[in-house]
């Protein structure tokens, strides 16, 4: 009878515990977020005209809120967020130019905002170098930062990172077109209408295979980590195709989370005016929603089982911010032995590891709650150096190739 009972006992905990992982929930984080939509400020896209000097803000990304002259060799350019409180990263993008070839001081004003990217230069969009660090002067409060320019009548593009607009993130996944273990799409559109990019990584029949969720861009200026995702993404197409792993596992790749943020030049918010990685237990905002409604439609149709859920961002180093023990997912020892390989193959002294219990309703918590999966949030710092970001995101996919394989 003892037995009996414990039985029915185990059985109501066991099926009290399990939920069914191909419907999507709504769920308690110990620290939830309001995520309800709030008003955002646009930008008045124009071309400033002051004497010889004019700067713009119309192309996608760009952003500056006013331009105006301070004396004779002095602009200034304001930068504002899209709305407060928000998260201090002041993203700022345009173009600027002189009838008359002159050197000038440009003030870059962030309001109540503190500098973070330190300035990118191009005249073609697409080419980007710092700008001479013998060129940039920090004001002590970080309020302001001073560049020292040679204007031409070519237009000189200044941003806080390399533009990766919503239009380049297109053509980027639109070269994987051709390639056999590439399925391209979308997961929907955002607010303002821009396709909610969607790649599906599979060597023949995806049905049954655990998959791995990819995902980037849910804060716009965050560039660096959308890098990383690339490297990573490119070596899972090239590599995993002829290694075996692409046989055995799924990959679902969503490179552009926040397209309206990011051609807007949006510093951290979507145009609800709401940080998107808050926003992963009510699912109140439109780009989250369709999401997940999409990772679960796809996992229910091909019968895959959800083990790992990677999310890209940028910070001030490179970190990885991970689950401790207080949660116990799928794949265990798999993020352990992942960092290792990392340090160990770049020979880092640190790999920095951050892990933590679960907090605010982030990606990486919806993984976790949503399918019991592993999620781990890949920071790369801003200014991390492009080859190294590359090398990064190659040697994370092999190793994470190796260590999947293995395991299933
Ligand atoms: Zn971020």
């Amino acid at each position: 009878m003892k037995k009996l009972l414990f039985f029915i006992f185990s059985v109501f905990l066991f099926s009290s515990c399990q939920h069914n992982p191909y419907k999507l929930k709504t769920y308690k984080f110990p620290k939830p977020v309001d995520t309800t939509t709030r008003p955002i400020e646009y930008q008045v896209k124009k071309t400033y005209e002051i004497g010889d000097v004019s700067a713009t803000n119309e192309f996608p990304s760009a952003r500056l809120n006013d331009f105006t002259q301070i004396d004779d060799s002095t602009f200034q350019a304001t930068i504002n967020a899209e709305n407060v409180p928000i998260n201090t990263s002041p993203w700022y993008a345009f173009k600027i130019w002189s009838k008359q070839t002159k050197s000038v001081y440009l003030k870059l004003y962030y309001v109540v905002h503190r500098h973070r990217y330190f300035p990118k230069i191009s005249y073609d969009g697409d080419n980007w170098e710092r700008l001479d660090s013998t060129r940039i002067t920090l004001t002590p409060d970080s309020l302001h930062a001073i560049l020292k320019l040679d204007l031409t009548q070519k237009p000189l593009w200044i941003a806080g990172q390399e533009i990766q607009d919503h239009r380049r993130v297109g053509e980027w996944m639109n070269q994987w077109k051709a390639n056999p273990v590439v399925t391209l799409g979308d997961a929907g559109e955002s607010v303002q209408g821009r396709k909610m990019f969607f790649m599906d990584l599979s060597k023949g029949n995806h049905k049954n295979k655990p998959t791995v969720v990819v995902i980037s861009r849910q804060h716009p200026p965050e560039v660096t980590g959308y890098f990383a995702m690339q490297a990573f993404i490119e070596t899972i197409i090239e590599k995993g195709a002829i290694n075996g792993f692409l046989d055995k596992y799924r990959v679902l790749v969503y490179p552009m989370m926040n397209p309206d943020g990011v051609d807007l030049g949006h510093f951290r918010h979507n145009t609800g005016g709401i940080d998107l990685n808050r926003d992963w237990a009510k699912y109140n905002q439109p780009e989250i929603k369709q999401v997940t409604t999409h990772i679960v439609k796809e996992a229910k149709e091909g019968e895959n089982e959800i083990v790992l859920g990677l999310d890209f961002h940028s910070t001030h180093y490179d970190v990885y911010y991970t689950f401790d023990d207080s949660v116990e997912r799928k794949l265990p020892g798999f993020t352990k032995e992942w960092l290792s390989q990392i340090e160990k193959e770049l020979e880092l002294v640190d790999i920095n590891e951050q892990p933590s219990g679960l907090n605010q309703p982030i990606s990486k918590g919806w993984f976790f709650k949503q399918f019991g999966a592993e999620g781990i949030v890949y920071e790369i710092g801003d200014s991390t150096p492009r080859d190294f970001i590359k090398r990064k995101g190659e040697v994370s996919a092999v190793s994470m190739m190796d260590i999947l394989k293995k395991m299933r």
